[in-house]
């Protein structure tokens, strides 16, 4: 399984579906990509192999930003519905994860009873509670930072908002995310490997910080929310 996100200038399809393929080594079910372009956003996924998505994804959508993901199903069977991306209620967000959030029966419980789930995933729970907390006010970092601090389990987290046109929020806590940065561009990805065709330089996260992703800025803050400077790295590897 794994996960890549673009922001810049150039169409994102393409950079997501050939990411996708560099992380087919580690195994998935299913996938899917979210394209977003000014308010809208356009969600495909199959289950299956990435030609399978890839044959699905429109031609005609074209988009400077957006996030793509492999699933391994570990809540909820392999199919369409239960495949990534997920979206809140009302479409706001969007949201792919890798990983297991075991308290998400408790959260749903405690948070989301008058919300209806759409698949069986442990992940809708998150881009639901993103949701909620931005309806009673939040900003979405806050939020989003909000609902990782309620999270017990493991995550890495790309999420889009359709009232941000300029910004991918990410997360990290026990799976692996990288940040890989661009000139007028950036990206996000489980593996470096996913993004050398576009950069070669890469800021590591470690658990439990968050990242807000612009195409001009990386801003890693704590969930106290302190910001952190950390300095990319080079990426040796044949593209
Ligand atoms: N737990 C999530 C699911 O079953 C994510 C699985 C993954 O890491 O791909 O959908």
């Amino acid at each position: 399984c794994g996960i890549v996100g673009y922001i810049g200038q150039k169409d994102a399809k393409e950079i997501l579906l050939k990411g996708l393929e560099k992380l087919e080594y580690r195994g998935y079910d299913s996938a899917g990509i979210a394209l977003q372009n000014g308010n809208m956003v356009h969600v495909f996924k199959e289950k299956g192999r990435i030609a399978d998505l890839r044959a699905i994804v429109s031609e005609e959508v074209q988009a400077p930003k957006g996030i793509g993901h492999t699933r391994w199903a570990t809540h909820g069977v392999p199919s369409k519905g239960n495949a990534h991306p997920h979206q809140s209620a009302s479409g706001r967000f969007t949201l792919v994860h890798n990983g297991v959030i075991e308290n998400y029966s408790h959260l749903q419980q405690e948070y989301l009873k008058d919300v209806e789930l759409r698949s069986e995933t442990d992940t809708e729970i998150i881009v639901q509670l993103v949701e909620k907390f931005a309806g009673e006010g939040l900003s979405t970092k806050e939020a989003f930072r909000k609902t990782l601090t309620l999270l017990i389990g493991s995550y890495a987290l790309a999420l889009l908002d359709t009232e941000d046109n300029s910004t991918i929020y990410v997360a990290k806590n026990k799976s692996p995310l990288l940040v890989g940065v661009g000139e007028g561009f950036n990206v996000v990805a489980s593996d470096a490997m996913a993004m050398i065709q576009v950069t070669n330089q890469y800021i590591e996260l470690m658990d439990k910080e968050m990242v807000i992703v612009t195409n001009n800025a990386i801003v890693i803050e704590d969930l106290q929310g302190n910001q952190v400077k950390r300095d990319p790295y080079t990426a040796s590897i044949d593209a």
